[in-house]
């Protein structure tokens, strides 16, 4: 087969190597991009197990994705793409008995209206956090889904807020844990449990700092934005990117699983796939790609340095998913029935007990406690299923490390219980159930390594300079020309195509100003990767002693 040619591959097809796609073919590259599975998107996929019910079989609600400024300047509505909101964004139950669930309503004042039925005073303190937000929005989104380090976003982001003591107790905000800020905001269960729902989309515990930012973020956008989803399933959204791509002359190929990385004189040349196809890259190779796999799998060990190689042992995969989707002949009969109208529905525990559940299963235990998100897509997007019934999932945590036998389909069950506690009668409507375990994840994606949703830890010890290990918190990887692309990149998980747009941009400028700035930054992060007391050339003993400490999800055994 004769050898392709391109100025640039890309490796792997999700949403971070197709915005990529975008970006380098917009400036005229062509691009080639290999995508092992035999669909384009990833983790954003969708398929019809029962007819006439679509099935979302990863991500699902699109927050990041509507206001991220990476896909906004995709102009995605000319490419297929309509979004639909429930009418409700989410609701949380404080438990099975509660008749009345907090809800964040699309309009903000029924949102505030809802929280000071339950504690005058916290639905002023909800707008209030959302004109902040409004406020400076647009810098903001910049600073955390741009380059980093974000310097000119950052300079716009303090202007914005006028005062320099405004913007360290905002940072501080940020910082706190979610246990915490909930407290500190708010007088009444409603605001604490919309703030703790939302922090557990992340992996950072209840009681660790960042994850009241998290939960802080995610009320923000649900409140700005909503919760939209694609008309048509996730598959449509997905379905848009390539489309993009493809019409911005990006050659896109599904079935292609890149074997390994060919590396030059310290420099990416090309890729081969594992049915033999070679493509040589003139400018670029960009990797949409799980950290360790780019590491240990597709470079050269000898072209990965020894503290490289060692700070991958120290990687940390976030927490385990199971998944389970139902495919229901009626709307679930939820108790607290303003719970009927919401998209996301967050339940089996309140805020308290969310802290507790969190601590077990980020300290390696199984909880006692089941706590869950579940995805009601026909009440977001009615041409899920036919009409009067729905396609719902739910999904939640395993601790990290080896996986006992039969844990995945345990936690399935009692995932379904609770919405039974929550909903007498919905077990009666299901007309079809399937679970999705760790191992069915990283069997549908390879990137989800041990049913890791954001691509590694969202904990801040592996965020900015830390991710996905301690150097620049940039694409550059110690290869020339080689570029970190996926979310185990800054800015790291969820669908907004920052780590592939930020990745495509330094290509591009790198091939602009020449090879000069790309080598020096190379060079650092060689020198920050290099460790003259460490010789290993091989990466088997790091592969070996991360086997031993469990912590990579790829020696997860599954259900
Ligand atoms: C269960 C679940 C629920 C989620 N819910 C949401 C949500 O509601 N909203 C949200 O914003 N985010 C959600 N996420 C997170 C989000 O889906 C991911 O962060 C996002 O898809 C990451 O994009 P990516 O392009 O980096 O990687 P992926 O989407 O994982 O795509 C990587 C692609 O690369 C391919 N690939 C890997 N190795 C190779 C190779 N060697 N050769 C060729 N191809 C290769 C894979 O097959 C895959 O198609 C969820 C994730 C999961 C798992």
């Amino acid at each position: 087969m004769p050898e392709r040619v391109a100025d640039a591959v890309v490796v792997g097809g999700g949403p971070n190597g197709l915005v990529a796609a975008c970006r380098l073919a917009d400036a005229g590259w062509d691009v080639v991009l290999c995508e092992a599975a035999d669909h384009l998107g990833g983790a954003v996929v969708s398929q019809e197990p029962v007819p006439g019910y679509t099935v979302d079989l990863a991500s699902a609600f699109y927050p990041l994705a509507a206001a991220s400024p990476a896909l906004r300047r995709l102009d995605l509505g000319h490419h297929g793409l309509t979004w639909s909101h429930a009418p409700a964004v989410v609701a949380h139950p404080a438990g099975p008995d509660d008749e009345r669930a907090a809800v964040l309503h699309r309009d903000p004042a029924d949102t505030a209206a809802g929280l000071d039925a339950e504690a005058p005073g916290d639905g002023e303190t909800w707008l209030g956090l959302l004109d902040q937000w409004r406020r400076m929005r647009e810098p903001l989104l910049d600073v955390m889904l741009g380059p980093f380090p974000p310097v000119p976003a950052l300079l716009r982001l303090l202007r914005r807020m006028g005062e320099a003591p405004d913007a360290i107790r905002l940072a501080r905000t940020l910082l706190l844990p979610m246990s915490q800020l909930g407290e500190e905001l708010f007088k009444g269960r409603d605001g604490r449990l919309l703030l703790a729902g939302n922090a557990m989309h992340a992996d950072i515990p209840a009681v660790a700092a960042g994850s009241g930012g998290f939960g802080w973020l995610l009320c923000m956008l649900g409140q700005d934005v909503g919760f939209p989803v694609p008309v048509g399933g996730a598959g449509a959204l997905a379905g848009a990117i390539a489309a993009r791509a493809r019409a911005a002359g990006a050659e896109l190929h599904t079935g292609a699983r890149v074997e390994r990385i060919v590396v030059g004189g310290g420099r990416a040349l090309g890729v081969v796939t594992a049915d033999g196809r070679r493509i040589r890259a003139r400018r670029a190779v960009l990797a949409d790609v799980s950290v360790p796999s780019l590491y240990r799998e597709l470079l050269p060990p000898d072209q990965v340095p020894a503290r490289v190689r060692a700070d991958l042992d120290r990687f940390t995969w976030d927490l385990p998913t199971v998944k389970l989707n139902w495919v229901l002949d009626a709307p679930v009969p939820w108790r607290a029935v303003n719970a009927r109208l919401a998209g996301t529905v967050h339940l089996g525990a309140d805020d308290r007990e969310i802290s507790r559940w969190s601590a077990a299963i980020s300290s390696g235990q199984e909880s006692d406690l089941t706590f869950l998100l579940l995805g009601q897509m026909a009440v977001a997007d009615p041409s899920r299923a036919p009409a009067g019934g729905d396609a719902v999932w739910g999904y939640s945590h395993l601790p990290r490390g080896p996986l006992r036998p039969g844990a995945a389909i345990e936690l399935a069950e009692r995932m379904e219980a609770v919405v039974e506690a929550h909903a007498p009668g919905f077990r009666d409507h299901v007309v079809h159930r399937f679970v999705q375990g760790p191992q069915e994840l990283e069997q549908m994606d390879a990137n989800l390594v041990g049913g890791a949703v954001n691509g590694g830890t969202a904990q801040l010890h592996q965020q900015l300079i830390f991710r996905p290990v301690p150097g620049l918190g940039r694409p550059e990887t110690p290869v020339l020309g080689l570029y970190l692309a996926s979310a185990g990149a800054h800015p790291g998980g969820g669908v907004h195509g920052g780590p592939g747009d930020i990745a495509a941009r330094v290509a591009l400028r790198s091939a602009r100003l020449g090879e000069l700035p790309g080598r020096a930054l190379t060079r650092v992060t060689r020198y920050l990767g290099s460790d003259t007391r460490d010789r290993r050339t091989s990466a088997e003993p790091a592969a070996r002693r991360t086997r031993r400490t469990g912590r990579s999800g790829a020696t997860v055994p599954g259900p």
